[in-house]
């Protein structure tokens, strides 16, 4: 059975002080709930090593980092290495979100060497995917999707892509407080989970997590986690605050 996720994605909010306070809350309230989903925190990289001591030893949460540079080390000043990230216990790392993309020009294939050098380095990307208003408007979406998962991702053996998860983010509900309809959710997750279908086996698709972020919060979380095809978020904004974050994460 494929896993059940939700992942905070904290992006630059939260100075050290406010970072741990987030975790201890968000860490505490998940030990008093009955919780089967997979946890991931997301914090800045400042926080990563405070954080990994809060949630050390706790079952189910886990951390994540929102970046990673393709290399081992070296002169990549500003960067941070699959090694560094892994020496603070990190389990997952964006690739491909549309922040990174857009507003620094991360190309396609460039997301194919950081999803390699995470493989390599036994750290699981989620890779971020979806289409822009414009896009969606002229019904391209499909389309638009199927190749950002052939530029990046659809390259990998059957072995690599299972260690990797995916997550659904319509750049239209992004920060917007506009999410996606259950159903239009849910349509775009039957259809990656069809394309790798196509492209590996049955099999394969079904064990692949694919996530849905874009402006999830506690009144829409559990409308669109009941679709077949979705296995929890990617959330922003709502998971800087526990108690939303939390109610979220009941909804799985
Ligand atoms: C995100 O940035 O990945 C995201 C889903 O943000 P928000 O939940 O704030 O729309």
């Amino acid at each position: 059975m494929r896993k059940k996720i939700v992942a905070g994605n904290w992006k630059m909010n939260n100075a050290l002080g406010q970072s741990i306070q987030l975790a201890e809350e968000i860490t505490e309230q998940l030990a008093s709930i009955n919780n089967e989903a997979v946890v991931v925190l997301i914090p800045s990289f400042i926080a990563l090593a405070s954080i990994e001591k809060i949630i050390s030893g706790q079952k189910n949460i886990f951390l994540g980092a929102q970046n990673v540079y393709p290399k081992m080390n070296g002169a990549y000043t500003g960067e941070i290495s699959t090694e560094m990230l892994k020496s603070v216990d990190v389990k997952y790392v964006l690739v491909g979100h549309s922040e990174r993309r857009d507003l620094f020009y991360e190309s396609a294939e460039f997301l194919k060497e950081k999803i390699e050098a995470l493989l390599q380095a036994d750290l699981t990307p989620i890779f971020c995917c979806g289409e822009s208003l414009t896009i969606r408007q002229e019904q391209k979406q499909e389309d638009f999707v199927r190749i950002q998962l052939e530029k990046s991702l659809l390259h990998l053996s059957a072995k690599q892509i299972l260690n990797c998860v995916i997550a659904y983010e319509p750049i239209w509900a992004i920060g917007s407080g506009l999410n996606a309809s259950a159903e239009q959710a849910q349509q775009m997750h039957q259809f990656i989970r069809e394309t790798i279908s196509e492209k590996y086996d049955q099999v394969t698709a079904n064990s692949i997590s694919i996530l849905y972020g874009g402006s999830c919060k506690p009144d829409n979380a559990k409308s669109i986690f009941s679709q077949p095809d979705v296995d929890g978020g990617l959330i922003g904004g709502a998971s800087l605050k526990a108690k939303d974050f939390i109610s979220i994460i009941q909804s799985i």
